[in-house]
């Protein structure tokens, strides 16, 4: 066996948000059939052996690491990263805080089993567990689907859509964390086209839109921008054409045209939205449904701002949006996170769960939505906005 010491060490960032800071201390060089243990100062050990095809990563994870006081768990991350964590017994809640800080998920724990059958059998209940959630059809399975809040009256800072008979309920799925309503109070196809402008922005539209570019670095538009033209920077100068969907106030497309030389087009259903943007603002928006037959341009990128939330089905939606998309098109998303804001003690009431919300995201929901509509994942965030919105966003490629 041979040690050489990195010195100094080199160091990087891991961890969800990059918040982990990672020293690499040096190489040690092993023969075959050597082994070297690790130890902390509390002397848990474990051994790694090195054979003439390769490593014993682990000694034996149902023997002698289990009779250590070690469990070991097949650990997966948001980009499907698939890892063997090996965790003492006695630091089972730091491991737990671990994995929910940086979104990891167990996909099994691997002690348990006293032989391989009983593995092939927990492997069979993860397959069938997991595959109604990949696809985004979360199915009720083992009582997985709970209901989670039950309204019979608006919550209090909801607009005023003049529902009659208030009652509905929001459903999740605990195996993806992914919430649904469930209600028959809105009809797609007319809510949106109905005064939901005024109601929800205001009779006086621009008195709306200049409440909210006064906001400046305040805005939740602001750092939207920032951060998309953050990823896009390769694309600035480009002539690059774009597509917001559900362009509402425009105030996107309108922070945009103040940043790039891009051919910028709004579509959106609501007529009041549509003629503030196109009259007031002059910008390029079209008042109509993605699904209109006429409408048949194509974009470099298109942006979803806070809108598939509103869709009854999502997949639908969103394949939609990739037939829109040229070759190597980008889709940029944003929708609310429904886990984090249902883990606040005000979660019922906030607005991630109001009534013209048929989804409300986790980042596994909104990472399974992605690719089973077609995209590739490039970057998957979650954010609390200036507004104090929970929020996931992510960038993604036509498949
Ligand atoms: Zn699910």
């Amino acid at each position: 066996m041979k040690i050489y010491q990195n010195s100094p060490s080199r160091i990087f960032r891991v961890g969800f948000d990059n918040k982990i800071l990672i020293r690499d201390c040096g190489k040690i060089l092993l023969k075959n059939d050597e082994i070297v243990t690790f130890s902390d100062k509390n002397n848990n050990e474990y051994d790694i052996g090195k054979k003439s095809w390769g490593y014993y990563a682990t000694p034996s994870i149902n023997g002698r690491l289990k009779n250590n006081n070690f469990h070991s768990y097949l650990i997966k991350n948001i980009h499907e990263k698939i890892y063997l964590m090996i965790v003492h017994n006695s630091k089972q809640l730091n491991f737990n805080k671990y994995i929910n800080d940086n979104h990891l998920k167990i996909l099994l724990k691997l002690d348990n089993f006293l032989n391989a059958d009983k593995l092939n059998e927990e492997l069979e209940k993860y397959i069938i567990k997991n595959r109604n959630c990949i696809n985004f059809k979360c199915k009720n399975i083992k009582k997985n689907i709970i209901q989670f809040y039950n309204y019979n009256n608006a919550p209090p800072k909801e607009p005023n859509y003049g529902i009659k008979n208030y009652k509905r309920k929001v459903k999740k799925c605990i195996y993806c964390n992914h919430f649904f309503a469930e209600h028959k109070l809105i009809n797609e196809k007319t809510f949106y086209k109905k005064n939901y402008a005024t109601i929800s922005h205001g009779k006086d539209l621009s008195k709306k839109f200049n409440q909210i570019i006064n906001l400046g670095v305040k805005s939740d538009n602001y750092h939207r921008i920032k951060r998309f033209l953050h990823f896009f920077k390769d694309l600035k100068f480009k002539p690059v054409s774009l597509l917001d969907v559900g362009s509402g106030l425009s105030v996107f497309l309108y922070g945009l045209k103040k940043e790039v030389n891009w051919k910028l087009h709004g579509i959106e259903p609501e007529i009041n939205f549509a003629k503030f943007g196109r009259e007031t603002l002059k910008l390029n928006i079209i008042n109509s449904n993605l699904n209109q037959k006429n409408f048949k341009k194509k974009f470099n990128i298109i942006s979803l701002n806070k809108v598939v939330e509103h869709v009854k089905n999502p997949i639908k939606f969103l394949q939609l949006c990739k037939k829109k998309l040229l070759s190597n098109g980008y889709l940029y998303i944003e929708v609310p996170d429904g886990l984090t804001a249902s883990q606040q003690r005000n979660g019922r009431t906030r607005e991630e769960f109001m009534v013209d919300h048929f989804h409300i995201f986790s980042l596994e929901s909104l990472k399974n939505l992605l690719n089973v509509s077609g995209f590739d994942l490039l970057e998957i965030k979650k954010i609390i906005e200036k507004s104090g919105k929970y929020t996931l966003y992510a960038f993604c490629k036509k498949k």
